[in-house]
Order: C-alpha cells, then structure tokens, then sequence
C-alpha cells in the first residue's frame, strides 16, 4: 500500500492544470489564479506624499527645536501646491498630500505650537522625516505577483492599484460531487431506524467552496451498482473533478473500485493513512475522481490532504500544495502502523489531541484547529516537534 508521500507524488504527476483564460470583473475574481503576471506601470507611491498631518519644512537652518516658522499656505490629499517653501516658513500639510518642491522634512503636527500665523517647532525634524518616497513600494516595471497568484483580498488592492479592472484569470475547475449509501437520507428528513441523515455532501461543497469559491451540485445515488455506473460515467463527462462519498473501500456494496477500472483508470486505492484508509484517485477521460470513505472524518480528512490540493492544482495555482507548519505536541503518541492525522487544539505553545478521533466522528470537525501529522512507524513524546495542517 502506498505511503501518503507516495499518493501524493502520483497525484501530483497525473494532475495537469486546466489553463483555460478568462476574463472576470475584479470583484468576482477571488479565489481564482492569475493568468497573467501583475506588472506595475507605475511606482507606488506614485508621488512623494506626506505621512502625516503637520508642516512641511524647506531647509535644514528652519528645522531647529524652537524655531518660528509663517505658514506660507496649505496643501490637502488631491490638491496641488506649485510654489517652493520660502524661508522662514512652512506649509500646512495633510497625509497624503503631494509634498512641496524643496521640502526638507515634515513636523507632526503633535510637535509644533500654533501661534497665530505661526508654528513653533517643539523639536528639530530630522531630513526627510515623514516623507513616504515615490516608489519606496514598488517600482514602475516590477512584477507585483507572478502568474498562478490566487486572487484574494491582498491582490485585489495591486490589481485596483494597477488599474487591471477585469483580470485574466484561470476558469475554475468543475466539480460535482457523488453521495453514495442506501441508508443516507437528506438532512431534512427524519432517519428511520437505521438510517442516517447525509452530512458529507454538504461537508463537502463547503470544503470546494472554501477552496477555491465555486459550489459544486450534489448527486446521490442509491447502492445500486448499475445505476452508480451509469451515473459516475455521465457526470464525469460534464465536471473536471467528482468526489465520491462512500462505497470505496471492500464491503459488499462498495462496487467504486470495479466500476472505476471499468470506465477508467485507478491510479491509486488504498493509502497507508489513518483515518482514510479505503481513499481511491482515478480518472475517467480527462476528469479525475476521488472515492472517500463515507465516514465523515475519514472524507473530511481526505479531502485536506488530498482533494484541496487538486482542485488547486486544476486551477492553476502557483503553490497549490498543503501548507504545514512545524508546532510542538502536548501529548504522547503510540505509532499505529499507518501515518495519522490527528484533529488538534492549539492549548498555548502546544497542540493538543481532540476527543474522538473515531472516523464517524463530527464534533471535532467544527472544533478541530488543524491536522497533526504522526509517524506511522515512531512513537512520539510529548515536545516534539510535527508538522500541522492549520484548518479554514
Ligand atoms: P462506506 O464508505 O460507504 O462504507 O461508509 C462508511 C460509513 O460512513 C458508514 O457507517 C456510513 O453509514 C457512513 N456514511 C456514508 N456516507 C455518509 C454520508 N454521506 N454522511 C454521513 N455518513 C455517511
Ligand atoms: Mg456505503
């Protein structure tokens, strides 16, 4: 059975970006990856601006503590203030405001006294102080964010500043999603005996749509191996990716792994993982699938290590890799012969192990922080140091 390193290197190999180019409004564009470099015509600031509310000082000799300085006249964000600072004088100036030709430094206006048409400086202003340059962020030419940048709240505030009001964006992979398991019943309904309600399909739209901004529609079907085929293989023909809930692993019902080899190719069933044993990626033509374990933590987990970072990868990201970070754990750890991602809390410098770490497990979804990732062959000791998987 294959290690998690290893199902990810072959997911990794078999997932080819999608690339395909279109044009969004800016505010309909988050979560999207770039199509094209962000590249700044111009240098931010674009001009050299005050910082702050005070008095712009033209010279060294005027900018003593104590000195009496005439306000020679104002400036505020927008405007324009053509003449130089005259000696023995200052202009009023506020934040954001283009400095004046000749300006040596700004006085706060919190370090001045005001005395008639006058200030008096309570301190000496050093050259240059409060001055933000032209281009001290970037420079006109320089490329802001590389292709592949996901769009977010950052790189919407460069694309506004650049001017780019429609960006080239990568379309966003198709996803649909394959609920499976004759005693599943809607979230609306009233399980009989043995049934139970669905919780997976909208555990899972959530998860694409936390990912990458698009919800997926939702299928269920009955265990019904003829049916599920026929299924599988129409909404493979219309979505990039399908995510099945249930049936993947060896149970009497669980028919994916044959029908998958039927319309298609396995690349993987089984990994060495716990929870998510039974995980299985394959593709039917162009569209990959993923069969998840229908134990809720078991799809949840699945989906973290695995499914976020295809979507990612067929959007076109430019990192579309999990991203772990190394913390240190407040508990000991038996190794279970498979690699386990535990749910965790942060509890000050330290994570801790939730309660249930059962697979049918649902409280310590909505709770958990992150996933800790453990040896499946070494035991570990309180304070050493593992790699997480921050969750939301
Ligand atoms: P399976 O992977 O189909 O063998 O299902 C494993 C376990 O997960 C069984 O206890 C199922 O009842 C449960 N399960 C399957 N699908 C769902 C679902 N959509 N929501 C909640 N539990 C599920
Ligand atoms: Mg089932």
């Amino acid at each position: 059975m294959l290690s998690y390193s290893q199902a990810l290197g072959v997911l990794r190999e078999r997932i080819v970006p999608i690339r395909k180019m279109v044009r969004l409004p800016l505010e309909e564009s988050m979560g999207h990856a770039l199509a094209e470099p962000i590249i700044a015509p111009e240098p931010n600031p674009r001009f050299d601006n005050s910082a702050v509310d005070g008095y712009a000082i033209g010279s060294v000799e005027d900018s003593t503590e104590g000195m009496s300085l005439e306000i020679q006249g104002h400036i505020a964000a927008g405007g324009v203030f053509r003449e130089a600072i005259r000696p023995h004088s200052v202009v009023r100036i506020l934040t954001g405001a283009p400095v004046p030709a000749g300006t040596y430094g700004i006085a706060m206006q919190e370090d001045v006294v005001l005395d008639g048409n006058s200030v008096i400086l309570r301190q000496s202003v050093p050259n240059r102080q409060f001055i933000r340059r032209q281009g001290s962020d970037f420079q006109a030419g320089e490329v802001l964010a590389p292709a592949g940048t996901v769009v977010d709240a950052g790189v919407s505030a460069q694309l506004a500043f650049v001017g780019v009001v429609r960006p080239s964006v990568f379309r966003q992979p198709l996803v649909s999603i394959l609920t499976t398991g004759d005693e599943i019943v809607d979230p609306s309904q009233i399980p009989g005996p043995s049934q139970i309600r669905d919780t997976n399909s909208v555990m899972l739209q959530m998860q694409v749509l936390q990912t990458c901004g698009a919800c997926p529609t939702v299928i269920r079907v009955a265990d019904d191996r003829e049916l599920f085929k026929e299924t599988l293989s129409r909404t493979a023909g219309r979505s990039d990716l399908v995510i099945i809930s249930g049936g993947a692993s060896v149970g009497d019902k669980d028919f994916l792994d044959g029908i998958m080899r039927e319309l298609g190719t396995v690349h993987f069933h089984g990994v060495s993982i716990r929870p998510g044993k039974p995980i299985l990626f394959g593709q039917i033509g162009s569209c990959f699938v993923f069969g998840l374990p229908g134990n809720p933590a078991s799809a949840y987990v699945c989906f973290e290590i695995f499914v976020r970072e295809a979507i990612r990868r067929l959007a076109g990201w430019l990192t579309p890799e999990p991203r772990w970070v190394d913390c240190t754990i407040g508990f000991d750890h038996k190794a279970c012969g498979r690699e386990d991602f535990v749910r965790i809390r942060r509890d000050g410098p330290r994570v801790v192990e939730m309660g249930q770490q059962g697979s049918f497990g649902i409280n310590s979804l909505a709770t958990a922080h992150g996933l800790l990732m453990l040896s499946a062959t070494e035991d570990r000791l309180v304070g050493s140091q593992e790699r997480v998987l921050w969750l939301g």
